[in-house]
């Protein structure tokens, strides 16, 4: 089976949804086999979000990151990585459908950083490489 990384941001913890994103995770059939409630730190970000580093939102989404304690969710299931995407649906909050998380509990706050309450690993490489940035000591 696979293993995907899936984050709750900032806005998702300090609104108390960390147990309701976790529910629809395991309502699916997934399963979280390492979580973890830590605040991130520039360096763990810097490579986290290494594809983003220079880009226009860069700042305010590590300012954003670093707002608050994250869930991470290492989660296990049969094509968990393109699933749990599927489950968040689309990073803009505007444009999520209703009854993905971030169709049925984001929206577009006007800010700079899209606060879209989650990230989940978007292939097996991505997977892999997030996995060991957040649980460095996690083994299958
Ligand atoms: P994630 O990697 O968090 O699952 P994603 O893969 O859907 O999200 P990415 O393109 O990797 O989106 O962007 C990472 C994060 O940066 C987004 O989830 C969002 O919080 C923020 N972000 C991305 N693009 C923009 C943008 N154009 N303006 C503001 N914030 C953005």
């Amino acid at each position: 089976t696979e293993t995907t990384l899936i984050l709750v941001k900032p806005d998702g913890v300090k609104r108390g949804l960390s147990g309701e994103i976790l529910r629809r995770v395991e309502a699916k059939g997934y399963v979280p086999v390492a979580v973890e409630l830590r605040t991130a730190t520039p360096e763990l970000l810097a490579e986290h979000y290494a594809e983003h580093v220079g880009k226009p939102f860069y700042e305010p989404l590590v300012e954003f990151m670093l707002s608050g304690p994250t869930l991470a969710i290492v989660a296990e299931g049969q094509g968990v990585i393109p699933g749990f995407r599927s489950l968040a649906g689309a990073t803009n909050p505007t444009e999520a459908a209703p009854g993905t998380i971030r169709g049925d509990l984001a929206r577009d706050w006007g800010l700079k950083v899209m606060q879209n309450l989650v990230h989940g690993s978007d292939s097996e490489e991505s997977a892999a490489r997030e996995i060991a940035i957040w649980f460095p000591a996690f083994q299958r």
